[in-house]
């Protein structure tokens, strides 16, 4: 099924045939819910324009054309945690993906992310695919958003995760994207009550 430039594309990106979903003759909605819930990395599908390439990334781009965009997507499908930290001081909370929780909490505060230096991680909980369900709980709660400019290793830097809401807000967008997600070591931190910052 697959031709000798397609099977050596594959061998060039660590892939073998088994990691490759069947996705011709389907509709993009098909093939894309039928890549995921095979846990597969590439579809075959529709040519690509440009160069007739068939091998596409799960959310459809040319994988041949740009090998970036499957580095992107093992990237966004990394095993790792989803944490809401929070900050008493300026009243924001910050959605993010980590690989080691207390890592991450130690660097926020030593980076003071956002100028911030009382970050607290509230919830966190190990997923597969962590960018993507940052990525997810964001856009659920992008009017929330707050940029902050910040100093990180003496330049200007852009502190773009961060979010003016309550934690309750901030966990129900996060749990909404959990939905049918296998999900583990589920943590809450018990003060989870002194970052309702807005009142409902
Ligand atoms: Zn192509």
């Amino acid at each position: 099924m697959l031709t000798k430039d397609e099977l050596e594309f594959l061998k060039s990106q660590s892939l073998t045939t088994s990691d490759v979903y069947d996705g011709r003759g389907q509709s993009s909605a098909a093939w894309k819910a039928g890549v995921r819930a095979a846990g597969q990395t590439v579809v075959i599908g529709t040519p690509c324009k440009e160069k007739g390439h068939r091998l596409r990334t799960r959310s459809g781009h040319c994988a041949q054309c740009d090998t970036a965009k499957l580095g992107y997507q093992k990237r966004h499908n990394t095993e790792g945690y989803i944490y809401i930290a929070g900050s008493r001081s300026a009243k924001l909370l910050k959605v993010g993906t980590c690989v080691d929780i207390e890592q991450r909490r130690k660097n926020l505060r030593h980076q003071a992310y956002g100028n911030i230096t009382d970050w607290e991680m509230l919830f966190t909980v190990k997923v597969d695919a962590g960018g993507r369900i940052e990525a997810d709980a964001l856009s659920r709660l992008a009017k929330y958003k707050v940029v902050r400019m910040y100093e990180k290793d003496g330049r200007k830097q852009e502190a773009a995760e961060m979010l003016k809401t309550s934690f309750s807000v901030a966990l129900a967008a996060v749990q909404e994207t959990l939905k049918g997600v296998k999900a583990s070591e589920i943590r809450k931190s018990l003060r989870w009550a002194d970052y309702e910052f807005k009142k409902l």
